[in-house]
């Protein structure tokens, strides 16, 4: 479990200090993919700059990250077949690094509600 800036998973990512599979990147965001996948498309999709949940961000930060979420489900070719964006938010969310995140899913018919 990760939680707090200065050793966070996520801002090492950022930082280039740890590898990932980078498949978009903006000024303000980066995509790379899940390394534990839950469907064919799981691509998580953060603010580069460290905040803890989704209610930390900025609309405009927030609004940043779910435009480079929907161009990646664009890339991942699943924009037409459908896809879920999922922002795990503390304990009972189900959130593990506390570097907010938007999963991306797709490629597969996805179950709701989730267990
Ligand atoms: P959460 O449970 O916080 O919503 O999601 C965290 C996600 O980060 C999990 O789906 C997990 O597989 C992924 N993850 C954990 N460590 C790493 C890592 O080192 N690299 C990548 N690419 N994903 C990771
Ligand atoms: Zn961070």
């Amino acid at each position: 479990m990760t939680d707090s800036v200065n050793d966070c998973l996520f801002c090492r990512i950022v930082a280039g200090e740890i590898p990932a599979t980078v498949v978009a990147e903006t000024d303000t965001t980066l995509a790379f993919r899940d390394i534990d996948p839950k469907a064919p498309t799981h691509v998580l999709v953060i603010p580069k700059e460290h905040h803890r949940a989704v209610g930390d961000l900025d609309p405009v930060l927030a609004g940043q990250v779910l435009a480079t979420a929907h161009q990646v489900a664009k890339s991942e070719g699943v924009d037409e077949t459908g896809y879920r964006l999922v922002f795990n938010t503390g304990r009972d969310g189900g959130q593990t690094v506390f570097h907010v995140h938007c999963h991306v899913l797709g490629g597969r018919g996805l179950s709701w509600p989730p267990g």
